[in-house]
């Protein structure tokens, strides 16, 4: 399977399949446009309700984030519940908890009832300050915990051989590799006669008196009453683009010498924070550790990640080989919780996106919301959700923030040319923005020699792309739309290609 980056994730290994055929009716009840976890659960989560639907990715299933992800299924957040209690409110935020206990058991629930081998196994999750500077944080964390009843208690001891201050231990933790969650969910989802379309792009898109028209590359148009984006940013300008700020994580798997005395995941409080859990794959085990986070486009220096990733699990491991290295990107919203339901002012177009390091439970979670929605049922979590609230308080200050750190792209990318005679300097993966003729083009030289020259203006909203020379891809630090070295779009909002320049 292929992935939006170069480097090959731990989970690529699964032979997913190219879903080309048309199908034989062309109208449905909703089109799902997505397939990583959030549009594969729904599409499932769909037909098990009746309801006709068509899945659709420009790609192959798991092409986006959810081939990259690291797989950590957990019943907490990177915001955390003193943070959510403080921002929400204690009542919603027990909402918030009880449904995502739900969303942990509606996983393995499917993971069981369609017989899916995706190495699932539950453990508990380890979370420590690393400097007593940490310390008060996690009391906060804990404490907020012990007001919602989830069961969190401190610990002596971690299984992993790393120093700290004080460890709480959060129970009810699982984990899985994700490629074989979908795949195993689109098999149960075809077997049904469910109907999916992979590799195919939208050129049109129209939404008028209640009818959403798709027309692909290829001829076919199709049609729907409802349209569901599970595509992260949703396509177009709208105010996700300034609610959602893309950020790049970065991965390594090691295989391990024997088997850990028991599988557990754990992270400290750094901003950004280093996250590991353990992994057993058929009769091996590895450690997965994440960390050295950052906004997109905003570090062009991105090789120098995973090497400081390497040397930080150096610093702290025992481990036989290096299997696997990549990076991926995510999305935080504004005040920390997802947006999943209608899109604002559209009563057919629906969201689910914003989920931070947190996707496996809210884009399962867009599940037990979205269909409920489609079906004019009552949601309880609908209004905590809602893609149309309105939480001045709590997204104030971050949404300033994203808002400075893009104006700040539109600002300095009108200074930061190189020129035209670096072109030729230019080494394998390496990539520049440089002025050609009162133009900016996004040059880039791929690992053959060859020169790719491509415009440099995103366009989604016109801020000019960064080059990201280990998943070598052009990033918009703006809103995250990637393209790869020839143009070719890899990720939304926007949603065409970067055009390429000819020389002569
Ligand atoms: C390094 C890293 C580690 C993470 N670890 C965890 C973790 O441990 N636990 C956790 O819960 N979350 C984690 N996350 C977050 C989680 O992986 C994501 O939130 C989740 O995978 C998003 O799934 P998705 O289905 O919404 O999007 P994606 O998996 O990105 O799927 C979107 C799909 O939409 C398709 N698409 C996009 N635009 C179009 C279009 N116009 N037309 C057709 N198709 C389109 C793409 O090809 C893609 O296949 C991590 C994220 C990163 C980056």
């Amino acid at each position: 399977m292929k992935r939006d980056g170069t480097n090959k994730s731990f989970w690529q290994d699964v032979d997913i399949e190219n879903f080309s055929t048309d199908p034989a009716i062309l109208d449905f009840h909703t089109i799902v446009v997505g397939a990583g976890i959030t549009g594969v659960t729904l599409a499932k989560e769909l037909q098990n309700r009746g309801i006709k639907c068509l899945l659709l990715d420009k790609e192959n299933p798991g092409f986006g984030t959810t081939g990259g992800t690291t797989a950590h299924i957990n019943n907490f957040y990177d915001a955390s519940y003193n943070e959510i209690i403080e921002n929400f409110g204690k009542d919603p935020n027990q909402l918030l908890l009880n449904a995502t206990l739900e969303v942990l058991d509606y996983i393995k629930d499917n993971i069981s009832k369609y017989s899916i081998q995706c190495a699932y196994s539950t453990c508990d999750f380890f979370l420590f300050s690393a400097e007593s500077g940490q310390n008060e944080q996690l009391e906060q964390i804990y404490a907020a915990h012990q007001q919602l009843g989830l069961p969190t208690h401190y610990v002596e001891t971690i299984p992993f051989d790393i120093p700290f201050e004080k460890a709480i231990c959060i129970e009810g933790q699982a984990q899985f590799h994700p490629m074989r969650y979908i795949a195993g969910m689109i098999e149960a989802y075809r077997r049904e006669g469910g109907e999916i379309l992979t590799g195919r792009g939208i050129e049109t898109y129209s939404n008028e008196d209640g009818r959403v028209k798709l027309k692909l590359s290829g001829k076919e148009v199709y049609t729907a009453k409802n349209i569901i984006w599970a595509t992260h940013v949703p396509p177009g300008k709208n105010r996700f683009n300034f609610l959602l700020a893309p950020y790049r994580s970065y991965v390594l798997t090691l295989k391990l010498h024997g088997e850990p005395e028991a599988l557990g995941q754990a992270a400290d409080l750094y901003d950004p924070y280093h996250y590991f859990r353990y992994h057993r794959s058929d009769k091996e085990h590895y450690l997965i550790v994440g960390g050295f986070d950052h906004k997109t486009g905003d570090d062009q220096q991105t090789e120098q990640h995973f090497a400081d990733l390497k040397l930080w699990v150096d610093q702290h491991f025992d481990y036989d080989e290096l299997t696997a290295s990549w990076s991926s990107q995510y999305y935080d919203s504004a005040d920390g919780l997802p947006f999943i339901g209608s899109m604002p002012n559209e009563n057919n177009v629906y969201i689910a996106t914003g989920y931070g390091g947190n996707g496996m439970t809210f884009g399962s979670m867009a599940s037990l919301v979205i269909p409920d929605l489609l079906e004019g049922k009552e949601n309880p979590l609908a209004e905590l959700l809602s893609p149309s609230r309105i939480k001045p308080v709590a997204s104030a200050q971050q949404v300033l923030s994203e808002g400075v750190n893009a104006a700040k792209h539109f600002i300095m990318d009108k200074f930061s040319a190189e020129s035209l005679k670096e072109v030729e300097s230019l080494q394998p993966a390496e990539g520049k923005i440089v002025h050609y003729r009162e133009r900016k083009l996004a040059i880039c030289r791929d690992m053959e020699g060859e020169l790719h020259a491509v415009n440099s203006v995103c366009p989604h909203m016109g801020c000019t792309v960064s080059w990201n020379p280990s998943e070598m891809s052009w990033d918009c630090p703006c809103h995250g739309s990637r393209f790869g070295m020839n143009g070719k779009l890899l990720n939304g909002p926007a949603s065409v290609d970067l055009g390429r320049v000819n020389f002569d």
